[in-house]
């Protein structure tokens, strides 16, 4: 499909509360922040927007899993043991952000304050049909399409930065010719 310069901005935010809606429906006791810093100069940049669109919203949905996930965790330590709660004020949040670069280069970054990754997972995650998640609650499209879409079919990158504890971000960067 032909590359059509496209707002991503845009193409975050609608992707970012399309994977937020599923998540509220499948758990409407669950609720996450989120956290847009959208860079207001980014201009357009061309992209086969349906198949990056597939790639955010992957990506989006995956850290909303990841820090239901770890809210669960949470209310597990508190129910078993009597002292405070370790994290009393956790706030699961998924964060987006757009940057433009040097040169033609764009970034987007999807961030959260889920479990992160141990090393073992992280260097499987791009392998296909890889998932620690149960039969049924995968979310579409996996990582190892995500990163065909971005490297071989905009030329870009894809990467992650993850800490255990601490979170994830996952890094698109696309560089126009
Ligand atoms: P699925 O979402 O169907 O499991 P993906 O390819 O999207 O498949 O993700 C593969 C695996 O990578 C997930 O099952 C999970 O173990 C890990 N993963 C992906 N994103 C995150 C994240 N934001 N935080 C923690 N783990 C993640
Ligand atoms: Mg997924």
């Amino acid at each position: 499909s032909p590359r059509v310069p496209t707002d991503l901005n845009a193409l975050a935010e609608e992707n970012l509360l399309l994977a937020y809606q599923a998540l509220r429906s499948q758990s409407p006791d669950f609720d996450a922040q989120l956290v847009r810093d959208f860079d207001p100069h980014l201009g357009p940049v061309a992209v086969v927007a349906s198949d990056l669109g597939r790639v955010l919203l992957n990506l989006c949905a995956n850290a909303l899993h990841a820090v239901r996930e770890r809210q669960r965790e949470l209310e597990l330590v508190v129910v078993s043991t009597s002292g405070a709660p370790a994290e009393p004020h956790y706030v699961p949040t998924v964060t987006v952000r757009t940057r433009r670069r040097a040169g033609r280069t764009v970034e987007i970054r999807v961030c959260d304050n889920g479990p992160g990754m141990p090393d073992h997972i992280r260097e499987k995650i791009f392998q296909p049909f890889f998932t620690t998640k149960p039969v049924g609650e995968g979310t579409g499209l996996g990582l190892s399409l995500c990163h065909d879409i971005v490297a071989k079919g905009h030329g870009g990158t894809l990467v992650v930065d993850t800490c255990e504890g601490q979170g994830t971000e996952f890094i698109i960067t696309l560089t126009s010719a």
